[in-house]
């Protein structure tokens, strides 16, 4: 199918949210995998959204051009041209974005779509997130609603932060005093500033103890218990229409029951990153431990070009990711649930 347009995207949000499941959002940095997320969607007959981070975008502009804009327009122009080629929706979203770099990632994004809408194009991304989470929330909050303004003449959805999800991802660490868990009082007052602009359509990452990357179990103590407080609180001040759409960042490694009970209270998006990033790699380090002398050139032989060749090791990687992409759609309760018939 092709790339999900605004109308199409809501729906797939909405019945998510009605139906108690969640999308996988993947994070890609290449074609390779930006093509295993939309395999492994389309194997388990759901629809999904792919991701591309400020990092991911810098690395696949080329290393020696670094442009996270450049690389995020490059691989989503590769989503949109292969995407009908798959009986899914997939919708495109950018992760991460602080303040500072605004100027530099989703705002050229930004401009992109626009310049495609100007000359009758679809939109470039589907939504973007600005991650205001290290700022006051009262100045978090002023960014996203000028943000959601715009976004809301572009058929954009935005996604936002309040609380801070902890660990590191890109780079970019949590502070060890940061603010773990969102409380209600918070989230009712993202509703009441953003749902005071005309057109708004935005997902909200409450956090709820969760870190990126994986640890052991016992080292992360998830409370999705607090993101049903948040609805209630909301429902309460602002009625049943002004229920939260909720991200669930750092994901990876979480129990079952703790996913579940998130997707119980309004999780309509499951950002999985670094579960990904193992799948794919264990597939390239398997190859290359069994076939280590043909990969390398042992002893004055001269390896074996079937197994250096790239492809080899890429399409087994994207098989392995594509697998995990399938893992987590049974997950988030999303088998099946395509809405491509
Ligand atoms: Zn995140």
């Amino acid at each position: 199918m092709p790339i999900a347009d605004h109308a199409r995207y809501c729906e797939m949000l909405q019945r998510a949210h009605k139906g108690r499941f969640a999308y996988p959002a993947i994070n890609v940095t290449s074609i390779t995998t930006a093509n295993a997320v939309l395999r492994g969607l389309a194997e388990s007959r759901s629809d999904g959204i792919i991701q591309v981070s400020t990092g991911g975008g810098s690395f696949a502009s080329g290393t020696l051009v670094k442009d996270m804009a450049l690389g995020a327009i490059s691989i989503a122009e590769h989503v949109h041209r292969v995407a009908d080629r798959y009986p899914v929706y997939v919708a495109l979203h950018t992760d991460h974005c602080p303040a500072d770099k605004l100027d530099e990632f989703v705002i050229p994004l930004v401009e992109e779509t626009e310049r495609r809408r100007a000359a009758g194009r679809p939109n470039l991304f589907n939504s973007h997130m600005f991650d205001g989470s290290a700022l006051p929330l009262s100045q978090n909050l002023d960014i996203a609603v000028k943000l959601l303004e715009r976004f809301g003449k572009d058929d954009l959805v935005l996604e936002i932060e309040a609380g801070v999800v902890g660990g590191e991802e890109d780079g970019v660490k949590a502070s060890a005093a940061a603010k773990l868990y969102t409380t209600p009082e918070d989230t009712l007052e993202v509703a009441r500033r953003l749902n005071a602009v005309e057109g708004a359509r935005y997902l909200l990452a409450a956090t709820f103890g969760n870190v990126h990357g994986v640890y052991k179990p016992g080292h992360v103590k998830l409370k999705p218990s607090i993101l049903k407080d948040c609805q209630d609180a909301v429902v309460r001040k602002y009625g049943e229409a002004a229920r939260f759409y909720f991200v669930f960042h750092g994901g990876s490694g979480s129990e079952l029951r703790d996913i579940h009970e998130a997707l119980d209270n309004g999780v309509v998006k499951m950002n999985v990153d670094t579960d990904m990033q193992y799948a794919f790699s264990r597939a390239v380090a398997d190859h290359f431990f069994r076939a280590y002398d043909g990969v390398l050139k042992v002893d004055g032989e001269v390896g074996s070009k079937k197994a250096y060749d790239p492809r080899t090791y890429l399409a087994l990687a994207e098989a392995a990711m594509a697998e995990r992409v399938k893992k987590a759609v049974e997950e988030l309760r999303a088998a099946g649930t395509t809405a491509c018939r």
